[in-house]
């Protein structure tokens, strides 16, 4: 039933409930040769909408339709993208953001107060996403959000492990990647270290 295909088309799994749309949403973005910017116009924002939303309507039981999107709402959400990306990456935000968005509580046929998510367009979007942020916040889940590591691939995974210290989307690809990079760098430097201008390495007196 998921189909959260901004995380699916990058092999990411995906986070638990509500919180897999922030995740899909973050990547949007487009990574080098593997994928575009599913942002990019109103066009491609729709068309992503028109996946993730009901994706997460049904995760979360409401019974909701994705906004229109046009060329200016998919710039304020590319803004928007980035506003969390930042969050994400523990840079402290700058302000408020992209400004307040409103969201609605309403009680279920169960009982339960939810919020759910208002206005129009790209504000409608950043309802549902802060809201699952802010739930993520409280319940622990957020934190688990992480970018990966390696510059290159800067997709956003969920953290699954024990005591939440991931930094590798996949520790395969990226993790030996960059482990690999790390030990080339470790064995020129050992094995060249004439290369090094006299005086520049502080440990080689
Ligand atoms: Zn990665």
């Amino acid at each position: 039933m998921s189909s959260w295909s901004a995380s699916q088309r990058y092999g990411l799994a995906s986070a638990p409930g509500g919180l897999g749309l922030v995740q899909d949403f973050l990547n949007t973005v487009g990574i080098g040769d593997y994928g575009p910017d599913l942002l990019a116009d109103g066009a491609h924002s729709g068309a992503w909408a028109a996946v993730a939303v009901p994706t997460w309507s049904a995760l979360r039981g409401l019974d909701v339709r994705p906004p229109t999107l046009s060329d200016a709402d998919a710039s304020k959400l590319r803004a928007v993208r980035e506003t969390i990306g930042k969050l994400v990456a523990g840079e402290p935000p700058m302000g408020r953001g992209t400004g307040g968005v409103s969201a609605s509580l309403a009680l279920s046929e169960t009982g339960e107060v939810r919020l759910e998510p208002a206005g129009s367009g790209w504000r409608w979007l950043a309802s549902a996403l802060w809201g699952e942020i802010m739930l993520g916040q409280r319940d622990g889940t957020w934190r688990r959000i992480k970018r990966c590591h390696n510059s290159h691939c800067a997709s956003t995974f969920y953290d699954r492990s024990k005591n939440n210290s991931g930094v590798w989307h996949d520790v395969k690809t990226c993790g030996n990647a960059a482990n690999l990079r790390a030990s080339r760098a470790r064995r020129r430097e050992r094995d060249y270290p004439a290369q090094n201008p006299a005086g520049a390495n502080p440990s080689a007196t």
